[in-house]
């Protein structure tokens, strides 16, 4: 089972933004309590100030240059989409267990599952295909512009296909609720105490229900879709993006906290280019 965990966030440690888990320990009580544990973290070799030109530092990440549809982007002037429509009943409304952490830049988790075995996560049908969540993970700014304009931070909800390869992310931009409307979010406020990104202990064990992501924005009811890329290196394409129109919202309280425990982590908006947005 961990070495599951450990096998997928090393293969997908930036895309998945999961911390390296090499000092992982298996734990007897895990699943049952929460255990927190430093796991130690190991630096990546590309940073935010430099995202235009991640294709510099290694052949490996080429595609961050030579793309033809990289993410994030600008949706602009789109109408919402009535195609490749994501199910999400496959959310349980109930927590799940998992790996809070924070993967350099921002809070992440890591879903709890059998090694191999994948198909028992919350998944996502679209198109006759079911993908499974493997986690989720925090950016500050938002990725993803919307008429030009930028959220206060982004969810990615980081789904596979059956062949454990990245398929599916759902982007939510997460903004602060307007004045006057003090809204939290249940999603942020299940989380407890954010992990710092100078912190690189785990906890384990730690309950997530998913599903409140999804139902505070309306449970995707109107989104946009289209084929992009990993945001970060190496950059590889042959996802399916869906964002939501709806950001979800959190209280003033809520966003400061996620700031705190964040760093600067969104890469330049990528020209539209074979992205197909809606189609
Ligand atoms: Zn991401």
């Amino acid at each position: 089972m961990l070495t599951s965990i450990l096998f997928l966030s090393a293969i997908f440690s930036t895309a998945r933004s999961c911390p390296k888990h090499d000092n992982y320990q298996s734990h007897p009580h895990l699943g049952r309590r929460q255990v927190r544990i430093d796991v130690g973290r190991e630096l990546k070799d590309w940073d935010y100030d430099h995202s235009a030109d991640w294709a510099t530092i290694r052949p490996e990440y080429a595609l961050c240059q030579s793309g033809t549809h990289q993410s994030p982007i600008n949706i602009a002037g789109q109408e919402l989409a009535v195609t490749h429509t994501p199910d999400f009943e496959g959310y349980k409304n109930e927590p799940v267990p998992g790996n809070f952490a924070n993967w350099q830049f921002a809070p992440s988790f890591t879903l709890h599952h059998p090694e191999g075995e994948i198909t028992g996560l919350p998944n996502l049908k679209f198109d006759g295909q079911e993908v499974f969540l493997i986690g989720w993970h925090i950016h500050a700014p938002s990725e993803h512009l919307v008429d030009g304009r930028r959220s206060r931070a982004e969810i990615h909800m980081v789904h596979v296909n059956e062949e454990d390869e990245e398929a599916v992310v759902v982007g939510i931009r997460v903004n602060v609720a307007p004045p006057g409307t003090p809204t939290e979010s249940a999603f942020i406020k299940q989380l407890g105490p954010l992990i710092h990104f100078n912190d690189t202990s785990q906890i384990e064990g730690l309950h997530v229900n998913v599903r409140q992501a999804i139902d505070e924005v309306g449970g995707l009811a109107e989104y946009w879709t289209y084929k992009g890329s990993l945001t970060t290196p190496p950059c590889t394409e042959g996802l399916r993006w869906f964002i939501p129109r709806q950001e979800l919202l959190v209280s003033e309280g809520q966003m400061v906290e996620i700031l705190a425990a964040s760093r600067f982590s969104h890469r330049v908006p990528q020209e539209v280019w074979l992205h197909d947005i809606n189609l």
